[in-house]
């Protein structure tokens, strides 16, 4: 089967509205942002200086669990709210490591999408799925994903950095349990979402100024408990070492010494009977 062609329906851009998408690439160094999204984005910095660390480290992570997976044998993957292309993209990493990987992005901001599929239009094993994960059949039934992802075979399922996005009112867990479901035994969920169990005082006051601020985007954010982390990952068995603060996870390099370190949990667990 051949590539779809571009995505044609999706929506205009609200250039005047600020986009966590955008904001997000915006705090990694990236070009695909406006003024509005600049302007947001800059407060936050203003109240939350450590906010770009929170996307460095989480995309620090992102890099170790797709090299994990690779190392456990995972040749597909399917990233659910995959954000703005930037360095060291999914398909990046694990092509390099073997060019027959196959990568399915799944985002639902129209700059992510456009700017992923310019670059992957001459990646065969690589493609961008406008969708929004709120509705898994529109993900999971995709021609694309169809194309890329056999489900019978282990599939590399990245969360990361998605779920504080989603209310719970879209119930979150409801929605990993069933793209857990889809993916056959000896799959991998990693799931990283942002939480304030170990902040301190002092980060915590400036935690309530960002997420105030977030009130003027066009999604809002929702940080979780542990517990309710851990919950999300049923029907798997969670890899040494567990649910932990990203920068604990796997991690070589020397942790940073940002208060962002205590704002995100993330977790890999391996998907069927253990
Ligand atoms: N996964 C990347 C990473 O961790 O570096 C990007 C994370 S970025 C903080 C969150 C992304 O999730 C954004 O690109 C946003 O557009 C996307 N997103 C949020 N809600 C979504 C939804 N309901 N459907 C699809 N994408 C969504």
């Amino acid at each position: 089967m051949s590539p779809e062609p571009p995505p044609t329906d999706i929506p205009e851009v609200d250039m005047d509205k600020p986009n966590a998408a955008r904001m997000y690439d915006f705090h990694l160094g990236g070009a695909h942002n406006f003024a509005a999204d600049r302007m947001l984005a800059g407060q936050v910095e203003q109240v939350a200086p450590w906010v770009k660390y929170v996307a460095r480290i989480n995309r620090a992570w992102l890099h170790r669990v797709v090299r994990f997976m690779m190392d456990q044998g995972v040749r597909q993957f399917l990233d659910l709210g995959s954000g703005i292309p930037t360095v060291g993209n999914v398909h990046e990493i694990a092509q390099r490591a073997d060019p027959a990987v196959r990568v399915v992005y799944v985002d639902y901001e129209a700059v992510a999408v456009h700017h992923s599929y310019d670059l992957l239009k001459d990646n065969d094993n690589a493609a961008v799925v406008w969708a929004d994960v709120r509705q898994p059949r529109s993900v999971l039934e995709h021609a694309e994903v169809g194309r890329l992802i056999d489900f019978s075979q282990p599939v590399g399922l990245l969360i990361v950095g998605l779920l504080l996005f989603i209310d719970d009112e879209y119930d979150p867990a409801g929605l990993v349990n069933t793209y857990r479901a889809a993916c056959a035994e000896g799959s991998y969920l990693a799931i990283s979402t942002m939480s304030q169990d170990e902040a301190d005082p002092e980060t915590a006051g400036q935690l309530a100024g960002l997420l105030g601020l977030y009130e003027g985007a066009d999604e809002r954010i929702t940080p979780r408990d542990r517990a309710t982390i851990e919950s999300w990952f049923a029907g798997t068995t969670l890899v040494e070492p567990g649910l932990v603060l990203l920068d604990e996870w796997r991690q070589d390099d020397r942790p940073s010494t940002s208060p962002a370190r205590l704002l995100g949990y993330g977790g890999v667990g391996r998907i069927g009977a253990s």
